[in-house]
């Protein structure tokens, strides 16, 4: 045997690019356009020495308990920090809620066209999985998850076809599936879907994550969390102590305090990016493009004539960059664009003119 014939094998997620050049105008990654709240660039443990010489405190008590009474006040429900698991962005987070709720032998379901790393995680881990098609109009029908299995996965709103299933829809996929869990990745809910959190007390078979990175500005500081009852929280808490038990640091933990404290502030970056983002969408239509009604910050289009995959290397060479899948088959003539400011938005359909009125 050589020495590379035992490694693992396995075909990882591909994240979006990460251009160094600044001059780029990035609608590639669902990054927030704007800054985080100025609170957070402002948190004094940045300065603290005993930040980096002491671990931080491995059970996040600070934010769990911040996030607990956050969602307490917005949904009215009795959340406790046990309630509460803290990880290293939610790709983390729903990597150790696969890790730990998925190990029935049966298969999970996850739609055919959603979050691309499920399907990674889930070849990496060994948990068998099925795909479940999504209806006309990319839209879930809650009754393909209305059979045997050991999990559901359902990101609510979806990505990357943007469109939000009704709460009514997630209850019924939670009282179909109720001896088994069920995640809702409630990664883009802030810019207009609806929250399963107030159904959390119903349903103690559900799971909720949700992530700082997209409408909270901070990709960066990357911090994600589950919500959900405690002997599940409690089962990934576990897992989390098996791995790594200092996932924050001190500053992350901080930083994420300090965001919930801000509530005007995110509101008003949420409710710039919703209206950048309808105005965007007649600006596509008027282009010849059609997309789904979103409630994400992005959008996904189609041209009625000019294929993606040529309009997103145009947009490449004008330094503009957006997503495109070739895979699977069903959205490959699709692209992905991210909400930026107005005036990136602006510079991206000048382009898009002058490439259209070319043709
Ligand atoms: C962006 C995204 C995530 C992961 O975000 P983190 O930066 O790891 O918090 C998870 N699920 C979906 C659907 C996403 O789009």
């Amino acid at each position: 045997m050589g020495l590379y014939d035992n490694l693992r094998k396995i075909d990882p997620y591909v994240p979006g690019e990460q251009p160094q050049n600044k001059d780029v105008i990035k609608l590639n990654t669902n990054e927030n356009p704007y800054p985080p709240s100025s609170a957070v660039l402002d948190v004094k443990e940045r300065y603290n020495t005993d930040n980096l010489k002491l671990y931080p405190d491995p059970d996040i008590k600070k934010l769990s308990d911040e996030l607990a009474i956050y969602f307490n006040g917005k949904y009215n429900t009795n959340l406790t920090k046990e309630n509460v698991f803290v990880g290293v962005g939610s790709d983390d987070v729903l990597s150790v809620a696969f890790q730990t709720f998925f190990n029935s032998g049966k298969a999970i379901l996850f739609p055919d066209v959603t979050y691309s790393f499920y399907d990674v995680w889930a070849d990496l881990y060994k948990i068998d999985y099925d795909v479940v098609p999504l209806r006309e109009g990319f839209l879930i029908d809650p009754e393909d998850y209305n059979r045997d299995c050991g999990g559901v996965v359902i990101a609510n709103p979806n990505a990357p076809t943007t469109v939000a299933l009704g709460l009514d829809a997630i209850e019924k996929i939670l009282d179909d599936n109720s001896e088994v869990v069920v995640i809702v990745d409630e990664a883009y809910v802030d810019f207009g879907g609806e929250s399963a959190i107030k159904l959390l007390e119903k349903h103690e078979n559900l799971v909720v994550v949700q992530t700082y990175s997209k409408s909270r500005s901070m990709a960066g500081a990357r911090i994600g969390y589950a919500l959900g009852g405690y002997r599940l929280i409690k089962a990934m808490e576990d897992v989390k102590f098996s791995i790594n038990s200092y996932t924050l640091s001190n500053l992350q933990i901080a930083m994420g305090v300090a965001s919930l404290r801000d509530e005007d502030y995110f509101k008003k970056s949420v409710e710039k990016i919703i209206s950048t983002r309808d105005r965007a969408k007649e600006k596509f239509k008027e282009l010849g493009f059609n997309c789904p009604d979103s409630k994400t910050n992005f959008l996904f289009v189609t041209h009625e004539s000019i294929p993606a995959v040529e309009i997103f290397e145009y947009l490449k060479t004008k330094n503009i960059f957006v997503r495109y899948f070739r895979k699977p088959a069903t959205i490959a003539n699709y692209l992905r664009v991210t909400i930026g400011t107005d005036e990136q938005m602006d510079a991206l359909f000048k382009a898009l003119e002058e490439y259209i009125d070319k043709k």
